[in-house]
């Protein structure tokens, strides 16, 4: 069997807010450009955004781009790019006026003008107080963005490619040529040859039990970037958002905090004034989360337990129903709870991959730590890292991220293509996957996609979470190392060619055991705690060492770490107080 082959100037891998928005640049550019992707893109995870996009538009109380700067920067604990992040927070102002113009239905103030809320680690004048940043559409600002952007993208005359899931990257010399992708209604295999290809392909959040990101996010693009030798970027830091609904993960925004919601531990006690005292529950999500933790340890869980409560009941039904309706729908029906009258059971679950393919500001991928540039490559979105979360992200910058990025993704591919010819497409780039899916299909072993992978998302909660130690992350080496050779004995029992979401589950956890592999290697390597990535150990961050990003590749099965100074521009390293 051999492949389909198209041909379009620009391929976008992924239907998400960033990919859709590079879509819809390049077409308005006036590039032929085809959209891959392997769920319905409006089926994306960006569609699960709830809280709102972070923006300095100054609607509600003063407030600037400076600000937002400040504020991003500190919160990723002085890891991310200075120059990158003031690009985004400059760019969030137009963006987010951009989408009204797309037809957005944000909410509104009574003056008519978009409506802004507080967010976790935003505030004003340089950590004075919390402040009223994040524009949203009630509790389903992601949705709203991904219906409006492929609308628009349909206008536009996108062509869609929908549930093709890409596994391999074309890449010689060099320079990308393309994707080969499978598709999943038949199992066929199609080359797409390109000028251009962007990866926008999302969080890999499935590495861990408990978490917000759905089923789908495998960390595929990451995956296929770091098989074919292109580093990937500080993914040691992954972030655990403190309100997942207990025991399920499933995501209770920020949003509900920004609305006036506290955490209470068992004792009823709202103990973030006690480590926060200026923003209280509103301090970013990585100090909440370990807060959290501190509570339990020292028995201030509830009934003894590892959850403490958030409390929305002073909120009154009217906030509730209006600002966070689909928050309390949840609340609802896991829990047979009224978030009006009851305190809700939260714990912290794996949300965001801070690390990811190394991009700069204008989404090109870079294939080195010294950043070398690889022609016709591109990255954006939470796939991408460019880097401006650094060691952790504040609320509503990802939304903010995906779209500013997503769109000089879009012109810079534009720019090459109109520069660049078609580099030819080598000998069969097909054969590698078709000798991978042929390898899925035969294999006989025994062992099981979904026990593989529980054991993998337990090793990684337990041992490489929240808090760390070099004798956690030993472990996790050990286990991950295990269950790699557990996955050359995968047996996949569905062996038709249709919808075989058996196999594609095989190929999603080869993908999460190597993401995980780099991520306990870069994490044992960080020998100091800095925003995310907390090492009992080393509890102390520690500038002089490693005020750097690490750039992870894989050879030969081993994990090689490089390091790349962080660009400082205007705010110096400080103590992170809150
Ligand atoms: C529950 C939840 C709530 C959130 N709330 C907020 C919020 O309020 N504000 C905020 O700023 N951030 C929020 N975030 C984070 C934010 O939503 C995401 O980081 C962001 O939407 C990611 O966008 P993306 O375009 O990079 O990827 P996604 O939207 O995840 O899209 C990835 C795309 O890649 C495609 N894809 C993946 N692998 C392949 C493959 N192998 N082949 C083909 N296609 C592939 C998928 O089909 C999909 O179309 C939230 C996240 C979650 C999980």
């Amino acid at each position: 069997m051999g492949a389909q082959i198209h041909k379009f100037e620009a391929i976008v891998v992924g239907g998400g807010g960033a990919g859709l928005y590079a879509a819809l640049a390049l077409s308005k550019e006036k590039v032929q450009t085809a959209v891959l992707s392997k769920l319905y893109p409006t089926r994306s995870h960006t569609g699960a955004a709830q809280g709102g996009i972070g923006a300095a538009l100054a609607n509600v109380e003063p407030d600037n781009p400076e600000w937002h700067m400040y504020d991003t920067v500190k919160g990723s604990d002085y890891l991310a790019d200075q120059d990158a992040v003031e690009i985004m927070c400059n760019e969030a102002v137009t963006t987010v006026y951009e989408l009204e113009h797309l037809g957005l239905p944000f909410n509104r103030t009574p003056e008519g003008k978009i409506d802004q809320r507080k967010f976790g680690g935003h505030t004003r004048d340089h950590g004075k107080a919390p402040v009223q940043r994040s524009c949203f559409s009630a509790d389903r600002t992601g949705h709203m963005i991904l219906q409006t952007l492929y609308q628009q993208c349909i206008k536009n005359e996108v062509k869609f490619f929908d549930e093709y899931h890409v596994m391999d990257l074309i890449l010689e010399s060099g320079i990308c040529r393309g994707v080969v992708a499978y598709q999943i209604s038949n199992g066929e295999v199609h080359v797409f040859h390109a000028k251009t290809v962007l990866f926008a392909t999302g969080g890999s959040g499935r590495m861990f039990k408990i978490t917000s990101n759905a089923h789908a996010l495998t960390g595929d693009g990451m995956a296929v970037a770091l098989r074919r030798k292109i580093p990937l970027e500080d993914m040691e830091f992954f972030q655990i958002h403190p309100t997942g609904i207990y025991k399920m993960g499933i995501l209770l925004s920020e949003a509900c905090r920004g609305e006036g919601g506290i955490l209470r531990n068992g004792k009823g006690e709202r103990f973030m004034e006690r480590y926060a005292p200026t923003i209280k529950d509103l301090a970013p999500r990585d100090i909440v989360s370990r807060c959290i933790y501190f509570e339990v340890r020292d028995g201030n869980g509830v009934n003894g337990k590892d959850y403490v409560h958030l409390d929305l009941t002073h909120l009154g039904a009217e906030v509730i129903e209006k600002k966070l309706p689909d928050i309390a729908d949840f609340v609802r029906t896991y829990m047979g709870l009224n978030p009006v009258t009851d305190l809700i059971p939260i714990q912290p679950t794996a949300h965001y991959a801070m690390g990811g393919i190394p991009s700069n500001f204008n989404s090109e991928v870079l294939g080195d730590e010294k950043g070398t540039i690889v022609k016709g490559f591109y990255a954006a979105g939470e796939c991408a890292c460019v880097s401006v979360h650094g060691a952790n992200r504040l609320g509503t910058n990802s939304l903010v991220d995906i779209l500013v990025f997503g769109r000089r993704a879009g012109l810079s591919m534009a720019k090459y293509c109109r520069a660049n010819d078609f580099a030819p497409l080598p000998k069969d780039p097909e054969n590698e996957v078709l000798a991978q899916i042929e390898w899925l299909r035969s294999n006989a072993g025994g062992e099981k996609t979904a026990v593989v992978r529980e054991a993998l998302q337990c090793t990684m909660m337990d041992n490489c979470g929240v808090f760390r130690t070099s004798e956690t992350l030993q472990k996790a080496q050990g286990d991950i190392a295990e269950l790699k050779k557990r996955f050359l004995k995968i047996q996949v029992s569905d062996k038709s060619q249709v919808f075989n979401t058996d196999m594609l589950e095989a190929m999603e956890l080869n993908n999460l055991l190597d993401l995980a592999q780099v991520t306990v290697d870069a994490a044992f390597a960080r020998t100091e705690s800095r925003g995310a990535h907390y090492r009992e150990d080393f509890p102390k961050r520690d500038d002089a060492q490693w005020m750097k990003h690490s750039f992870a590749t894989l050879s030969a099965g081993k994990t090689d770490l490089k390091y790349k100074p962080v660009v400082i521009t205007r705010f110096q390293p400080q103590e992170r107080k809150y």
